[in-house]
């Protein structure tokens, strides 16, 4: 098999993806940069828990030609090409629809990154205008607002993308990009709290479960250690 390392991170990084509930059944997808011509992408409505190295899609980044995998890539292929053609140095590209952070893209409002994120997120976390899944249109959409500092990006009534130098970055981002849309949504349930006293005991128990629900899992956990067998 061709570029199986790349294939093989694509299948571990949808497995961490899975386990940490970023990504769930179908949902959710990425790409991988193999050289500067040919990517390594997700393929389309596999199930992540049992997808193979050899159903990973490597793909031309220029046209997206197939070039590997018997399987059809990703329909968020565009997307994520867009950003590896405009960030040379990304290395990986990472579409979910991760729950807190996705809250705030259907909110519609971009985020301002407070400076302990920054080298992670960039300065702001801009928010893509509304387009389709997997349309083209949605990938343009994108593409205006993709830029050199920003690594996390919402796009509107949809979920997020987030990007880094490595994989381990680009996981980072997507850790980030939840726990600061989790302290800003829970800033504005408190504030909408202090307005609405008739409301007030409903909103509390929303924000302490948004507080309660957050991930323990580390951005890229090791698989289990199998126990010794007896
Ligand atoms: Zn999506």
């Amino acid at each position: 098999m061709k570029h199986a390392a790349e294939r093989r991170q694509v299948v571990d990084l949808c497995l961490a993806l899975s386990r940490k509930g970023y990504f769930a059944a179908t949902g959710g997808n990425l790409m991988v940069r193999i050289d500067d011509a040919l990517v390594a992408v997700t393929p389309s409505a596999t199930d992540y828990l049992t997808m193979t190295p050899e159903d990973v899609c490597v793909l031309r980044l220029r046209d997206l030609a197939r070039v590997e995998g018997h399987l059809r890539p990703s329909v968020e292929s565009s997307l994520h090409a867009r950003v590896l053609a405009a960030r040379p140095e990304v290395r990986c590209s990472i579409h979910t629809h991760q729950p807190v952070a996705s809250a705030c893209a259907l909110l519609g409002l971009a985020l301002d990154v407070p400076p302990a994120l920054i080298g992670s997120l960039g300065p702001r976390v801009p928010l893509a205008g509304y387009a389709p899944s997997g349309s083209r249109w949605l990938a343009g959409k994108l593409a205006r607002v993709v830029s050199a500092q920003a690594n996390a990006y919402l796009m509107r009534n949809h979920g997020v993308l987030c990007c880094g130098v490595d994989s381990d970055a680009a996981m980072r981002a997507l850790d980030d990009l939840e726990q600061l849309a989790r302290t800003w949504l829970s800033t504005r349930i408190a504030g909408e709290a202090d307005r609405r006293p008739e409301r007030r005991e409903a909103l509390l128990r929303v924000q302490a479960s948004l507080l309660a629900n957050v991930p323990h899992e580390s951005a890229v956990a090791p698989a289990p250690t199998p126990s010794p067998s007896p």
